[in-house]
């Protein structure tokens, strides 16, 4: 039947539900999905004990199909992340850790005046770790991690998305704690426009009502953490919902250092103190993620110098370790992706709105 086949075809997709949008990103039709590929065990494994549990009492109402969907592709199989995974974030790490993680471990010590925030934003340019803190708050809260891109629930589940934040949260609720992450919130909470469609507005009502209601629930430890590159985006609404604010900004000298130290210690390599240094300074305005492309780039420098009609038979220990050369080609070909137009105006919303940290 459609459910069933509706089911099928996304337990055979990608395990992560909703890319990131891009300029060109297309919508694919989960149905037109290939229901050919082979399922992944763990989906199986997770569907198969859905299936045996009794149906919890808050999943009444819901469809099982969506319990089911969300158990397999938006929920974490927990993997552990310590915030020394973490390059730089100094002063945002202390304040989520005092803010949110503490709360969660220790529900009996942080509440009335203590409470924590039910909803934290981070803010800032993409691919500067603001993913890596939300799963490293689940991991350190020991708690479950749902993460959903917002756009994908706009775009994807329209006609259903509504249902779908509903079924989020109730799921949310029996794996208590949780941490809900939403990436690009602003898609699911920016500002009213003329042009918006029903479905939208229904879902981001749905949305304030359950972040509502796990506010009021003291009971409930459920957090949401919302992530967006473009906080200016977001309505007075939306603002008011996520208390505490943290921007995340791109990493400095030190983060820098750190992160490309971390990067090349995988990989042999000839690099001595000064040539990190001197890459450091060079990559200013750069985020992680540039940095993790700066670096894949030169470690794919020693493969390039192989003769091609050998590469198929060398021997790994033959390749030759990467250099700091490697890394003055790989900045002619990778640039910083965020502009100081952009940086100005996530410290202008910063200044205004922004928690400090
Ligand atoms: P975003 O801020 O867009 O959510 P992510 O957390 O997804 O960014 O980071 C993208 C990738 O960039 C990470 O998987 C990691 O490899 C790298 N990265 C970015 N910032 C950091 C950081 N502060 N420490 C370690 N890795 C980072």
């Amino acid at each position: 039947n459609k459910d069933n086949q509706m089911k099928e075809s996304f337990t055979a997709q990608k395990r992560k539900l909703g890319p990131r949008r891009g300029f060109s990103t297309k919508f694919v039709s989960p149905l037109l999905a290939n229901m050919e590929n082979e399922k992944s065990s763990q989906n199986s494994e997770l569907r198969g004990s859905s299936q045996n549990e009794e149906v919890d009492e808050r999943l009444k109402n819901i469809e099982p199909r969506m319990v089911e969907l969300i158990r397999s592709e938006i929920m974490d199989i927990q993997q552990k992340l310590t915030w020394d995974d973490i390059a730089g974030l100094h002063s945002a790490k202390r304040a989520v850790q005092e803010a949110v993680v503490w709360p969660l471990l220790r529900p009996d010590i942080f509440k009335g005046l203590r409470r924590p925030p039910k909803g934290i934003l981070l803010f800032g340019p993409p691919g500067t770790g603001k993913t890596l803190i939300g799963k490293c708050i689940a991991s350190q809260s020991k708690s479950t991690f749902f993460s959903i891109s917002a756009s994908s629930i706009t775009s994807k589940w329209i006609g259903d998305g509504e249902k779908m934040v509903r079924a989020l949260f109730a799921v949310a609720r029996c794996h208590q704690p949780a941490v809900i992450f939403i990436d690009e919130v602003d898609s699911l909470l920016s500002q009213r426009n003329e042009t918006e469609h029903e479905s939208s507005r229904r879902i981001k009502t749905e949305f304030l009502v359950q972040l509502d209601g796990a506010t009021t629930e003291s009971e409930d430890r459920i957090l949401v953490v919302g992530a967006t590159n473009r906080p200016q985006e977001l309505d007075e609404a939306a603002r008011r919902r996520f208390t505490k604010r943290l921007y995340i900004p791109l990493p400095d000298y030190e983060a820098r250092l750190d992160l490309l130290q971390r990067l090349l210690s995988k990989e042999r390599n000839i690099m001595n103190g000064n040539d990190f240094d001197e890459i450091a300074r060079k990559s200013e305005g750069f985020s992680g993620a540039d940095l993790r492309n700066l670096c894949s780039e030169a470690a794919l420098e020693p493969i390039r110098s192989v003769d091609c009609r050998k590469l198929d038979q060398i021997d790994i220990t033959e390749v030759r370790p990467v250099a700091v050369d490697d890394f003055f080609k790989s900045f002619t070909v990778v640039r910083a992706s965020v502009s100081s137009k952009d940086l100005d105006q996530y410290i202008e919303w910063d200044k205004t709105y922004g928690s400090g940290s």
